[in-house]
């Protein structure tokens, strides 16, 4: 996919050595897996091709800041200081959507949006946000018992999807005694709970 609509100032190559510069291999190469899920996703809901590559790659550009560049940034972008309370799993989405921003000099809102949803999903999602919360938990490089289980919902029906990745996430937080993060409880609500 060669970029044309200018979503990254620059090619797709050019944000790729960005990438490779800021997170491990291993990471590195989870990203790319996205990046190619989404775009297979992308394609079957009519989403922006290169907005599901840019939001892709971009998911977890901020994974790997230290817990004081967070603080320093949550500070820096005026961010809510209930962030503080947290830690990495919600910074690298949520503040990292403002360090994409500044460093990156991605602007569009719907890319930035998707970023800072990947992790917990919300109560209202579009269909990018959707698409990569889903592209996260089922890229190539993922391996768990029900990912193949996943897979195939995914590619049947990007909603189901989404409504099975939140209730296995819960149910894994709960199983192994992890603070929930009350808005991942909001999207527990909204799209598992029967109505
Ligand atoms: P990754 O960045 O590709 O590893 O994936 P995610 O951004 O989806 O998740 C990052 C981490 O956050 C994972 O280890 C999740 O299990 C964890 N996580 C997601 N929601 C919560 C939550 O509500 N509470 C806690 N403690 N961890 C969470
Ligand atoms: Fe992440
Ligand atoms: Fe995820
Ligand atoms: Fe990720």
């Amino acid at each position: 996919i060669e970029y044309q609509e200018h979503f990254f100032p620059g090619t797709r190559q050019e944000l790729l050595n960005k990438l490779k510069q800021s997170v491990k291999e291993k990471r590195y190469r989870h990203i790319l897996g996205v990046e190619q899920t989404a775009i297979s996703l992308a394609e079957i809901n009519q989403v922006d091709l290169e907005k599901a590559s840019v939001a892709g790659l971009v998911h977890d550009y901020a994974k790997e800041r230290t817990t004081a560049e967070f603080k320093a940034a949550i500070q820096q972008y005026q961010l809510d200081s209930d962030l503080l309370n947290w830690g990495n799993f919600i910074w690298h989405g949520v503040v990292g959507a403002e360090i994409i921003r500044d460093e990156l000099k991605i602007t569009d809102p719907e890319i930035l949006n998707a970023v800072r949803r990947h992790t917990v999903g919300a109560v209202k999602m579009t269909k990018l946000d959707k698409l990569i919360y889903v592209a996260d938990f089922i890229e190539p490089s993922r391996d768990f018992p029900d990912v193949e289980f996943a897979r195939s919902l995914a590619f049947a029906d990007l909603d189901q999807a989404v409504r099975f990745e939140t209730k296995h996430t819960l149910e894994y937080l709960v199983n192994s005694s992890q603070t929930i993060y009350p808005p991942a409880i909001d999207t527990y609500n909204q799209w598992v709970v029967k109505k």
